[in-house]
Formats: C-alpha cells, sequence, structure tokens
C-alpha cells in the first residue's frame, strides 16, 4: 500500500505501479520539481514495491521484505543523502560498488539518491557508468529540485518524471484532518507553501518560529538601518541554515502586513500580530504586498525553479540575492 499513501501525484504513481507490476522499470529514473512535494517519498515507495514479495506492483505491506524495507532494515533498499553540503565521492563510489552487485535478498536493489543534485562533478561521473549499465536488478533514483545542476550526461542517461507542486486544495484538505488547524488557517497555509507539503509542515516547526522573531526584528530596524544595515540584515540572512525557509518566512510576515494594512483579520503569524500591527501602519505597511511577492521571487530563483537564471543555491549568489531584496526592502518610500 506504499502508493496509496502518497499525497498527490496520481498519474506519476499509477505510472510507477504499473512499471513495477509489468517488470518494465527504467534502471535510472531521475524525480525533479519542487522541493517537499513528495519526491523521495515516492522513490522510497517504488523501492518497496520492488523488494515486496507479493507481485501486483505496490508494496503489501505484510510480507517480511514490506515490513524490514518499512523500518529501513532492508539491505536492497539503500538511500544515499548528503553528508553535510554535498553527496561525497567516497558515498557514491560505495554505492556504485553495490550497484553492480546482486540483490542480497529480493529480486530487486533500489537506490536512491535525495538532493542528488549536491552530488559533487566528481562523484557525478563515478556515477555515469552505473547509470549506463546496470545490472538489470538495479534500479536507480536520482531524486532533485535542481536537475539543471546534474551533468547533462547524468540526465541524459534517466528517465525524468517531473513533480508538480501539490494543489492547494488536496493540501488544505491533509492539513486540516492531519495538523488540526482550522479552515482559515489551513487554507492560509496552503496558499502560501506554494504546494509543497514541506513547506507547510515547516510552519509548525520551533525553527520555524525562532526564524521569525529574528526576521520581526530585522523588519523593524530595516527602516532606520541605512546602506550598510541593511547589507548586514543580508548577510545574516544569507548566512542562516536554510535561506529558502528564510525567504518562506520573511513573505508569510510581509504578507500579513500587507494584509493587516488592507484591514484583514485573517494572518497566518496571528500570534505576532501585535509586532506586525506597527509595521502595517509603517512605512513597510504600503509596500509589503509588492515585497511579499518579491521575497517569493528570490526563493524561487535561489531554488533554481527559474529557468536562465544565473543564481544556483550556494551562499555567494544567496547573498547578492538578499542584497537585492533587503536594498528593496529598507529603501525609503
Ligand atoms: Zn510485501
Amino acid at each position: 500500500m506504499a502508493f496509496a499513501r502518497i499525497l498527490g501525484h496520481p498519474r506519476l504513481r499509477g505510472l510507477l505501479a504499473r512499471a513495477v507490476g509489468r517488470r518494465r522499470l527504467p534502471p535510472a529514473l531521475l524525480f525533479s520539481g519542487p522541493s517537499g512535494v513528495g519526491k523521495k517519498t515516492l522513490a522510497l515507495a517504488v523501492g518497496r514495491a520492488l523488494l515486496c514479495e507479493g507481485d501486483d506492483g505496490d508494496a503489501c505491506d505484510g510480507c517480511a521484505a514490506c515490513s524490514r524495507a518499512a523500518r529501513g532494515l532492508h539491505p536492497d533498499a539503500i538511500l544515499v543523502e548528503p553528508d553535510g553540503a554535498s553527496i561525497k565521492i567516497e558515498q557514491v563510489r560505495d554505492a556504485v560498488r553495490e550497484i553492480a552487485g546482486r540483490p542480497f535478498e529480493g529480486r530487486a536493489r533500489a537506490f536512491v539518491f535525495d538532493e542528488a543534485h549536491l552530488v559533487t562533478e566528481q562523484a557525478q561521473n563515478a556515477l555515469l557508468k552505473s547509470l549506463e549499465e546496470p545490472p538489470a536488478t538495479s534500479h536507480v533514483f536520482l531524486v532533485t529540485a535542481s536537475p539543471q545542476a546534474l551533468l547533462p550526461t547524468i540526465r541524459s542517461r534517466c528517465q525524468t518524471l517531473r513533480f508538480s507542486p501539490l494543489p492547494q486544495s488536496l493540501l488544505e484538505t491533509h492539513l486540516r484532518e492531519t495538523s488540526g488547524l482550522s479552515p482559515d488557517e489551513a487554507r492560509l497555509r496552503a496558499a502560501l507553501s506554494g504546494g509543497s507539503l514541506g513547506v507547510a509542515l515547516a510552519f509548525e516547526s520551533e525553527a520555524w518560529r525562532d526564524l521569525r522573531v529574528e526576521l520581526l526584528e530585522m523588519l523593524e530596524k530595516l527602516g532606520r538601518a541605512g546602506t550598510l544595515g541593511r547589507m548586514d540584515a543580508a548577510e545574516r540572512l544569507s548566512e542562516m541554515d536554510d535561506p529558502i525557509l528564510a525567504l518562506t518566512a520573511l513573505r508569510s510576515l510581509l504578507r500579513d502586513v500587507a494584509a493587516l494594512r488592507a484591514g484583514s483579520p485573517a494572518l497566518l503569524n496571528a500570534d505576532v500580530a501585535a509586532r506586525l500591527e506597527p509595521l502595517a501602519r509603517g512605512p513597510l505597511g504600503e509596500r509589503a504586498g509588492e515585497m511579499a511577492r518579491a521575497a517569493g521571487e528570490t526563493r524561487d530563483a535561489l531554488e533554481g525553479k527559474i529557468t536562465g537564471t544565473n543564481l544556483r543555491r550556494g551562499p555567494a549568489n544567496a547573498l547578492l540575492a538578499f542584497d537585492v531584496l533587503m536594498d528593496a526592502l529598507g529603501a525609503p518610500a
């Protein structure tokens, strides 16, 4: 039942289940699409379906293989994730050796590379051969929100499945049912998540709350900060653990400032309304809607969603993007 538990993507789910059922799954697949929409979850589900002792194209959840795979203990289900900032050559060499081998227990082996764009270039070259001539029993899944960061030779050896953002209505229902949010809160969060369950769920986390406190302080100071103050703010933003999440939080705060200015009571950050109100009455209030859009665009650019952009994930380019954004935010009205 691995496929049934996945939120959204009915066409891709059906396609992959059929391919597994008919034993026609391609050896190398590239799952591309925005962060937090379920790419890795679906790749792992395909892996479980491959390992299941049944043969209807899905995991039965009842056999020994399913039980082990569900606990992450199946020797033929291998997840490769970044070690720090990248997936290193040693990790890829280990995986390459395994890909060439036979299954230990099942009839196949599944290798999921999460955040595959973080495989270093040297390591991508090491991986090439495995994608070219893998044994029929090995299946490789490259999961990434930035496929353009992969070598063209890697991309051309994979069949690409493109994931779309999740529909807002689906996220809204899911959030209402699983997070105990009110219909208004669920609607707002779904709207702001850009179709990413990962982003929608991040709104609940402690990291999110801490981030918001920091951003509020920054917004409160920005009006009187001057050029150097704004550059300093940009630098602090670009050095945050997760600049994408920081931009999502910034956008949600600016969106609320604009809503307050327009007299709307429905806020995403209702718990900090008392701090947002003075901002809405100040010079930022008038431009907050426009700035929220700019923050969203900066996020898209950093995620590589905008084609033709020179911005890539990375501190130097994030700093440049934040500089531009902070200048616009702090500029006198
Ligand atoms: Zn099973």
